[in-house]
């Protein structure tokens, strides 16, 4: 049996970057993963074929709604969805194939199939075929993610009731797409569709979309895609099934009066979060416990109740987000090492990559409010930003919120163009315990997006904003 220092199960952004660094720092390492291709759900199903498809779609709805303003005239544009979904496949290929690179350039041991725990110490995998190969491994770093929910009375069929993963892979552009779930895969996919022409409405228990963030975001958000996108919204609205025939759709639920309603079209995709994954894990002979929303349980140092094992990423608590995952493949990696590392957890960064892009990090106006802080905002529009103005993303704004005694910055939210690259600027200044003023004494490319950084920040230090 061949021995390992450690084991990573699964190969998403957790897995691969924590196998990267174990390697790197001189353990023997080997990384499992069920899937013939390494990445996980963000490299395959994720975060790298959403954003390929949000890239082509908002392509096609600037040629349709801007290229005659800028002067540019072409014949009337088209959708061709088959090649839109193939250049996807490629960009997700190219993505992954650059996974097995960095395996090989580390000299990580890869065994493909499903991993499972046959002790502490000994896990089994079981490939395709059947047969089984058996390792052992010191420590182990469970990364195995998550899959889409669903809701009681909600059959998936793949076919009309779909989750992300189907919407990934269309073969023609509905007419009509239900989201259930105002949140961020419900958005971004409903963006892409909405853009190549489907109409799309959001079915959302919530009073708001995006309800985790800021709530002045979620309204710009809510405006723009009504106003860009002819959204409908349905808010406060608790679906109780649906039912699907070989072409058509039919949410029902009881909307804030308790009356129930009826939404008809010809996609539902369903979009009400994820949950871990460890189906098949054997995490009962290891002996390790998981949480009542079957999240695996870790004390802050990201150890499972059994000595040597890990977890990390979205089998475990906290935000879902691959560069939090990274963040934890990193730490756990660095901590087996015998370094002290650290991670902010208030301070990962949440990005919706609709157009205009919607990025946070840090606390919201609602939480300061509930915690009972002082503080200051200061509010930057990007109708007034000359570099916004030039490329016609005059929607949305920047929003800082910093202590009102001591002025560091506590919060950034943004929404407007390429938001989702500005707000690493926001992370590095709280990183540092910024004030706003010192981001509003630093100079700043002119003209360029984050200036509007820049002027929130002058806002919200005696309200000297220079461009309103
Ligand atoms: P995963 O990426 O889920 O990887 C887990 C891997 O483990 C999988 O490959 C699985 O096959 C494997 N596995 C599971 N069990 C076993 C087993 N027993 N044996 C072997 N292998 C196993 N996040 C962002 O930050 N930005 C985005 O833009 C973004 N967009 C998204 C868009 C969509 C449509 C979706 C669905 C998610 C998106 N996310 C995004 C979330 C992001 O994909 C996840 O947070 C991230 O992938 C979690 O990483 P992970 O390593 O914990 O798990
Ligand atoms: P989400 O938690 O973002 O949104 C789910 C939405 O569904 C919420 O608004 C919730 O109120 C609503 N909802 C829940 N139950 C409902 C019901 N019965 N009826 C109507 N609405 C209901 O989850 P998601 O959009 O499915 O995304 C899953 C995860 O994937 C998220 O945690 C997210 O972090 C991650 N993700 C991230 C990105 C990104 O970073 N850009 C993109 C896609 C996905």
């Amino acid at each position: 049996m061949e021995k390992f220092d450690v084991t990573v199960i699964g190969s998403g952004p957790g897995g691969y970057v924590a196998a990267i660094r174990c390697a790197q720092l001189g353990m023997k390492t080997a990384l499992i993963e069920k899937y013939p291709t390494l990445g996980g759900t963000c490299l395959n199903v994720g975060c790298i074929p959403s954003k390929a498809l949000l890239d082509s779609s908002e392509h096609f709805y600037n040629a349709v709604h801007h290229f005659e303003e800028h002067g540019i005239d072409i014949k009337a544009p088209k959708v061709n969805l088959k090649q839109m979904i193939e250049r996807k496949r490629g960009v997700v290929k190219m993505t992954c194939d650059g996974i097995n690179f960095l395996m090989k350039k580390n000299k990580i041991t890869v065994y493909q199939g499903h991993g499972s725990f046959e002790n502490k110490n000994t896990i089994q995998i079981k490939k395709d075929d059947g047969s089984v190969e058996k390792i052992e491994s010191a420590k182990t770093i469970i990364a195995t993610g998550s899959k889409p929910s669903t809701l009681p009375g909600i059959e998936i069929d793949k076919k009309r009731v779909i989750t992300s993963t189907e919407a990934l892979e269309l073969t023609e552009v509905p007419k009509h797409m239900v989201l259930i779930g105002g949140g961020v895969i419900g958005l971004e996919l409903g963006s892409v569709y909405g853009r190549l022409g489907s109409k799309i409405t959001v079915v959302e228990y919530m009073d708001r979309i995006i309800p985790g963030m800021d709530g002045a975001l979620s309204k710009e958000l809510q405006r723009i895609l009504k106003k860009n996108l002819g959204f409908e919204f349905l808010f406060k609205h608790k679906v109780t099934g649906v039912k699907a025939t070989a072409k058509e759709v039919t949410v029902t639920a009881l909307n804030a009066k308790d009356e129930p309603v009826e939404i008809k079209g010809d996609y539902c995709l369903v979009a009400v979060g994820r949950k871990p994954y460890t189906d098949g894990l054997g995490l009962e002979n290891a002996g390790v416990k998981v949480d009542n929303r079957g999240r695996i349980e870790t004390d802050g140092h990201l150890k499972t109740n059994v000595d040597g094992i890990y977890a990390i990423g979205d089998v475990v608590k906290g935000a879902m987000l691959a560069h939090k995952a990274e963040e934890e493949g990193v730490y756990v990696a660095e901590q087996l090492a015998g370094q002290k590392p650290h991670i902010n957890y208030n301070l990962i960064p949440g990005v919706v990559y609709t157009w205009p892009e919607v990025a946070a990090v840090g606390y919201t106006e609602e939480q300061l409010k509930e915690q009972g802080k002082k503080y200051k905002v200061g509010t930057f529009p990007f109708k007034a930003s000359g570099r916004a103005r030039a490329s016609m993303d005059t929607d949305g704004f920047v929003k800082v919120l910093a202590d009102e005694t001591t002025d560091e910055i506590l919060g950034v939210h943004m929404i407007g163009p390429r938001t989702a690259d500005m707000i690493a600027e926001a992370v590095v200044a709280m990183e540092y315990r910024a004030s706003a003023e010192d981001i509003s004494r630093m100079s700043h490319a002119h003209p360029t997006f984050t200036e509007s950084m820049k002027e929130a920040c002058l806002d919200a230090t005696g309200k000297r904003a220079l461009h309103i």
